[in-house]
């Protein structure tokens, strides 16, 4: 049986997406592990930098905010200045998933190819699900950037951040943690706070830290000057909240510099006292080689002005970030991949989210190139969500005119 669209990834914007869909009752149906990014792929005891009231799901109700989950199971919740836990998001996430979308289909998709008509995805569970359009929803997953010299090492002296769930289990470990970004010095406080003997090294001249939460009011002037948003306070992150549509209009490469640039690295306030007390800094210094040494890396660093040093480390963490390109999704049938039009690998978007491949949509990181830097955030699920469930329902509607739709399908997850 033909199904009408078919969700890849059951991450906030496909969880968003599904739930939206099933609101509309539009037929679909989604695969993959509730929140698996937030809850095998993150690091015990970070806390979101996002606000809570920038960290709901959506489904276009509005009735389970995080704000309004919160309140119901009687946990501490504030629009802004109380950080949001990585647990509490998570169990959020998946608690949502079980009341808005509880068709989720816990398995993979292990081949996605084009079939008449449509689309044939494989799925880990050995069935096969044929699909008319396929939103690709795998976010951030699959997209780990690890510098070259760490590449051939062993995974137990090193890898992507990713990779570290529970840093307690490296206290009393010699640790290097690569990175200046957020998830960066994350990884190094809560492994600072563990005891492991942790050193920061940042290519970049200082780490910032966000400010504590104001004590008082915002003023007007502070208002107007830097409106709150979604992605913190500023105009220019207000407009990428409040008219992702328009970002899509510039040109492709402002485009591009400004997803890698706008909110370049800043660290919660949370961070600052246990990277200030338990962690060894290393300014203007990047990693030029990597060698195993016994079961320990040694590792060969160049400051800017070009003197050289050594360290030693039993492990090496790389929180360089994430860099989407298609190549690197591992269930995208090469054909199909080859006919998506591109720059970098990134695919080209619709206004709807659609590739060159018609039917075929994408979502998340590798949208951000055409929406912007929204789209890195779960805040961006929203606009996703309404924007795509729209087409999506409009599409759906009138291909049930179309010749060979299924009319039991059509009511089957509505
Ligand atoms: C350390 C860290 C901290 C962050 N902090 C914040 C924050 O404070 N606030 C914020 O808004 N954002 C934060 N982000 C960014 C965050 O990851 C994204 O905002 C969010 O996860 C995007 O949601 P998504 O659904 O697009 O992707 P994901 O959350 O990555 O979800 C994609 C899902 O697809 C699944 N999947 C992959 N392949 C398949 C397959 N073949 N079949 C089925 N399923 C598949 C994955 O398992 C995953 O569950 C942070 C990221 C990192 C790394």
């Amino acid at each position: 049986m033909t199904t009408e669209i078919a969700i890849i990834g059951a991450g906030p914007y496909g969880l968003s997406l599904a739930a939206t869909l099933r609101a509309r009752g539009i037929e679909h149906r989604i695969f993959g592990t509730p929140m698996h990014t937030w809850r095998a792929h993150m690091p015990e005891g970070m806390k979101l930098k996002s606000e809570g009231f920038a960290s709901s799901l959506y489904d276009g109700t509005g009735d389970l905010s995080l704000g309004a989950y919160c309140r119901e199971q009687r946990l501490n919740y504030q629009d802004t200045g109380l950080p949001v836990t990585l647990d509490l998001f998570s169990t959020y996430g998946v608690a949502f998933q079980q009341r808005k979308v509880p068709h989720l289909e816990q398995t993979d998709a292990v081949q996605l190819d084009s079939t008449e008509g449509g689309f044939r995805i494989a799925l880990a569970n050995g069935l096969d699900c044929v699909a008319r359009r396929v939103v690709i929803a795998t976010g951030i997953s699959h997209y780990e950037h690890l510098p070259e010299c760490l590449a051939g090492l062993p995974p137990d002296l090193a890898g992507h951040a990713s990779r570290t769930r529970d840093p307690r289990a490296l206290a009393g470990k010699r640790v290097a943690v690569l990175g200046g970004g957020a998830s960066a010095i994350d990884m190094a406080a809560l492994l600072g706070d563990a005891g492991a003997d942790t050193r920061l090294i940042v290519r970049g001249k200082r780490v910032v830290f966000l400010g504590p939460p104001a004590t008082r009011p915002r003023s007007t002037l502070e208002s107007l000057r830097a409106p709150q948003s979604g992605l913190g306070p500023g105009w220019k992150s207000r407009l990428c909240t409040d008219a992702p549509w328009l970002f899509r209009t510039l040109p492709e490469g402002f485009r591009h510099k400004v997803v890698r640039k706008h909110l370049g690295p800043s660290a919660g306030w949370w961070t600052r006292a246990p990277v200030e007390n338990h962690v060894d800094v290393l300014l203007q210094t990047r990693i030029v080689g990597a060698t195993p040494r016994g079961g320990a890396v040694e590792l060969q660093l160049m400051q800017s002005d070009g003197t050289r040093r050594t360290e030693i480390v039993d492990r090496v963490i790389a929180a360089t970030g994430y860099r989407p390109d298609l190549r690197r999704l591992p269930f995208l049938a090469k054909a199909l991949r080859q006919e998506i039009a591109e720059t970098a690998h990134i695919p080209h978007l619709s206004g709807a989210f659609e590739t060159s491949v018609a039917g075929l949509y994408v979502t998340g990181l590798a949208a951000a190139y055409t929406f912007g830097p929204l789209l890195r955030f779960a805040y961006g699920a929203d606009f996703t969500a309404r924007t795509l469930g729209r087409h999506l329902a409009h599409k759906a509607r009138r291909s049930v005119h179309a010749p060979g739709f299924r009319a039991e399908a059509a009511v089957e997850a509505a």
